[in-house]
């Protein structure tokens, strides 16, 4: 199947490691011309020099939760790229902490990294898509959109509102070709995995290898993802195959979430 992607200009958020790199990865190996971005400088050179054995690449030390750094990937991105056609939101996960734990200063962080990110992002972005009549927007969220989880207070109810955003958004830019989606991550194997683990063991008083192998038993595929089975799914959304799917929250969980809706 052709993506027919090549030459197509990607925008990856949180992108030095794990899901987001994936992605970023999936896409320049698709031929796409890919910008990322991380905090860290040093693990994000990492993550540049892996991407640029596919595609050209840009890398941009930047923190989601920054209107000014979020302006200026945007900016570098035009600068290198002239346009945008794919916006791929992520950042990093919330804390993992059950309702009474929580701050309000933790409340509005959470705010901030999860949710505004997402609506700046896909602000930058929007006008030249709407101009140049084509565009993808992907947001990656999680299952506990469709199915919370204690720990994951902040995560749970904010990536349920991403799927409403992600709804609101694909009916009003649909339009202008351009389609909206959200990718409810199930268990991938990556450093945040860990450390929802880390913080599982020690409240089970069991081991790292018992908590996965409980994990996978709860999966009807057995066993937990890895990033590049989520960076092809992104890969596919961005691409001209689905050029008539919009609106959808894509569970890819390895069938995790039971509900049939
Ligand atoms: P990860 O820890 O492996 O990678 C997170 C990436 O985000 C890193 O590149 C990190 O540098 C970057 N990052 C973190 N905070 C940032 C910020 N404020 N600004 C810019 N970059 C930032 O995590 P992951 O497993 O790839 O998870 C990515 C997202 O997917 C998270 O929001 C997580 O909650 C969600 N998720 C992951 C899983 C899973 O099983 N891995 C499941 C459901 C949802």
């Amino acid at each position: 199947m052709n993506l027919e992607l090549n030459n197509r200009v990607a925008m990856v958020a949180a992108a030095s490691k794990g899901i987001g790199k994936a992605c970023a990865v999936a896409l320049a190996q698709e031929g796409c011309k890919v910008s990322v971005c991380a905090r860290n400088a040093e693990e994000l050179e990492k993550a540049r020099a892996e991407i640029a054995d596919h595609s050209d690449v840009i890398a941009v030390a930047a923190d989601v939760s920054s209107v000014n750094d979020l302006e200026n990937w945007y900016r570098q991105t035009i600068d290198r790229f002239r346009q945008v056609d794919i916006l791929v939101t992520n950042t990093g996960g919330p804390p993992v902490k059950r309702f009474m734990e929580l701050s309000d200063e933790q409340w509005l962080a959470g705010v901030e990294s999860t949710l505004m990110n997402v609506v700046r992002l896909s602000r930058l972005v929007i006008p030249g898509m709407q101009e140049r009549r084509w565009g993808r927007i992907i947001h990656l969220t999680s299952l506990v959109a469709k199915q919370p989880m204690d720990e994951l207070t902040i995560s749970s109810t904010l990536r349920a509102g991403l799927s409403g955003l992600t709804k609101t958004m694909a009916n009003q830019v649909g339009p202008h070709n351009i389609t909206v989606n959200a990718i409810l991550t199930g268990h991938i194997m990556t450093d945040r995995q860990q450390a929802l683990a880390d913080v599982r063991v020690k409240e089970r008083g069991i081991t790292h290898e018992e908590y996965f192998v409980g994990q996978a038993a709860e999966i009807p595929l057995r066993r937990i993802g890895e990033p590049r089975e989520l960076g092809e799914v992104v890969a596919f959304l961005a691409s001209e195959r689905a050029s008539y799917v919009t609106g959808v929250s894509l569970q890819v969980d390895g069938g995790l979430v039971r509900s049939t809706l």
